[in-house]
């Protein structure tokens, strides 16, 4: 069961179920020492107590700074910066998109990249709609680790401050 959610987690990108395996393997191996002691001091051993006590103090010293490691690192797992620039550029090497800003955030397991890119201000609608379905295409190719990918176009470059804050601004306020 352990090494079932090991693996699970580590397929499916998820630190809690790692964390949770490791916990399941932490039992099992506290459970197997503390029988082991048991077995010794039945056995009439008097060092088996303080011996299986002692294996498993180690092992959960170990198991549990190997757990709050991973999980503090998924904690701070930032968004690598080249995947908006890699998102940008790739938005931007669409014809017609005139200029793109890129955000990404982790929500859970997914990486959700979002697209604003301004177009023609004189543009119908459904084909700022097909520059969308190229960019998203584009940024598939790039980045398929996107489990997400939202377009929404803007007009022109009169309206060049996104109505969402960047979180990572990649312009000078001149540009
Ligand atoms: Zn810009």
């Amino acid at each position: 069961m352990a090494r079932y959610k090991l693996v699970v987690g580590k397929r499916i990108n998820s630190a809690t179920l790692v964390a949770d395996a490791r916990h399941s393997w932490l039992d099992a191996l506290s459970s197997a020492g503390a029988l082991a002691g048991l077995i010794a001091v039945a056995a009439g051993q008097p060092w088996g107590d303080p011996v299986a006590g002692l294996a498993i103090t180690v092992v959960i010293c170990h198991v549990g700074y190997q757990v709050t490691a991973d999980v503090m690192r998924r904690l701070g797992d930032a968004v690598d910066p080249s995947v908006i620039t890699t998102a940008e550029s790739a938005a931007g090497s669409v014809p017609g998109v005139l200029h793109a800003h890129a955000r990404a955030r982790w929500t859970g397991r997914t990486l959700r990249v979002e697209i604003e890119g301004w177009v023609d201000p004189g543009l119908p609608a459904r084909d700022a709609d097909a520059i969308g379905r190229q960019v998203t295409d584009a940024i598939a190719q790039q980045l398929p680790q996107a489990g997400s990918l939202t377009w929404a176009s803007r007009a022109g470059r009169a309206d060049h401050y996104p109505a969402i804050p960047r979180t990572q601004p990649r312009h000078g306020p001149s540009e």
